[in-house]
């Protein structure tokens, strides 16, 4: 096929659309080789990374407006390293999950192990939601936040019974989606999706009873290995540190974004540009006759990340590759979910501006295939 070439004043000024590495914004690596160059490369033991560690848990019990009693928890590893933490050191006997696509199947997959009884499973088709049902002999109820292969997006909303932990996946709503922490017990999440770091390392939000519970299995006689100790996380998280030695650029890079959301208006600030920027997406995915929104469900479509199908007549892999020869990246489907199908991005780093640019990208491409 002729390559096609978008014209300047349709393009983005920045083509980082993914879902997941996704943007880091221009200001953080300037941060990052101004004011970093002092930490990288200097031990993590000593005060001026403590520091760093110590501002960023102070940062984000800020952003998510913590309740007394709640720990920012940090371990390396990323939320998938977190998933088999959880199976060691967070269920006691027995967890249900939804599981609505390949993130949530993984956690599933990570609580079958030998020590605890088979996970109950609440599952939807892919590009559907379900939601967690109240079951006698549960003591964990984990759910996505946002199911970053589908974009399908689910309340956070404590599950109703009693003694059993609410364990939600923040990773890629994170930052973007407003939640109130009251609603949950644990969310952990990477910081590379909508939080705009890199990746290698986890952060969990926990509530009193989730850091009883970790203390009490700690406390039992199960065998946990030490790089998966979630009580070992705890105990260095209160010292500012973690069990071994982090990535210092990812700290820094995360404390920039949580600060740059302080200083915007938070929470609610990302809430309401994630939400303007996708219907952004969803509006045009309406419109174009070639296109459609893949959750048709309206109100569990994803603010932070949108799937749209493209018409059998077009393919998306030609549309991915034409936008990557114009610099537009990472719009590809999830892999595994194999549809034809764009992906796209709407975190928090990418202004609405930019979204519109793209859209407009987009269809000049769509209307020459
Ligand atoms: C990306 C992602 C993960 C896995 O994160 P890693 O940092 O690669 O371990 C888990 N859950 C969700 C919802 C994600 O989007």
């Amino acid at each position: 096929m002729a390559s096609i070439e978008i014209p300047q004043t349709l393009l983005p000024r920045d083509g980082r659309f993914g879902s997941g590495p996704s943007r880091v914004r221009d200001e953080q690596l300037d941060a990052l080789n101004t004011a970093g160059r002092a930490l990288i490369g200097t031990s993590h033991r000593a005060a001026p990374v403590k520091q760093l560690v110590a501002d960023l848990q102070q940062h984000l019990t800020e952003l998510y407006d913590l309740p007394d009693g709640y720990e920012v928890v940090l371990g390396l590893g990323g939320a998938s390293v977190f998933w088999d933490t959880a199976a060691a050191g967070l269920i006691d006997q027995r967890s249900q999950h939804v599981v609505i696509g390949e993130f949530s199947a993984k956690f599933a997959r990570a609580a079958s192990a030998p020590w605890l009884q088979a996970p109950d499973l609440r599952e939807a088709a892919f590009g559907e939601a379900t939601e967690n049902l109240p079951t006698p002999g549960i003591d964990l109820y984990a759910w996505p936040h946002n199911e970053t292969s589908t974009g399908v997006q689910l309340p956070v909303r404590r599950v109703d019974a009693m003694g059993a932990l609410s364990v939600v996946d923040g990773t890629s709503a994170a930052g973007g989606a407003f939640v109130d922490p009251a609603q949950f017990d644990v969310y952990y999440f990477s910081p590379q999706k909508n939080l705009g770091s890199e990746g290698g390392l986890w952060i969990a939000l926990m509530s009193p009873a989730a850091i009883e519970r970790a203390a009490r299995i700690a406390d039992g006689d199960r065998f946990i290995p030490a790089a998966l100790s979630l009580q070992g996380a705890i105990t260095n998280s209160r010292k500012h540190q973690t069990i071994n030695t982090p990535a210092i650029a990812t700290l820094f890079l995360l404390d920039q974004q949580v600060q740059w959301l302080l200083a915007n208006g938070g929470l609610a600030w990302a809430d309401a540009r994630t939400k303007q920027s996708s219907q952004l997406v969803y509006d045009w995915a309406e419109a174009d006759e070639r296109l459609t929104p893949f959750v048709s469900d309206p109100t569990v479509r994803s603010q932070v990340v949108t799937t749209i199908d493209l018409d059998e007549r077009i393919h998306a892999a030609d549309v991915t590759a034409a936008l990557r020869e114009n610099g537009i990246v990472d719009v590809n489907g999830y892999r595994k979910l194999g549809r034809n199908q764009l992906r796209i991005g709407t975190f928090v780093a990418v202004e609405p501006a930019e979204v519109q640019r793209l859209i407009e990208s987009i269809t000049y491409v769509l209307d020459r295939m």
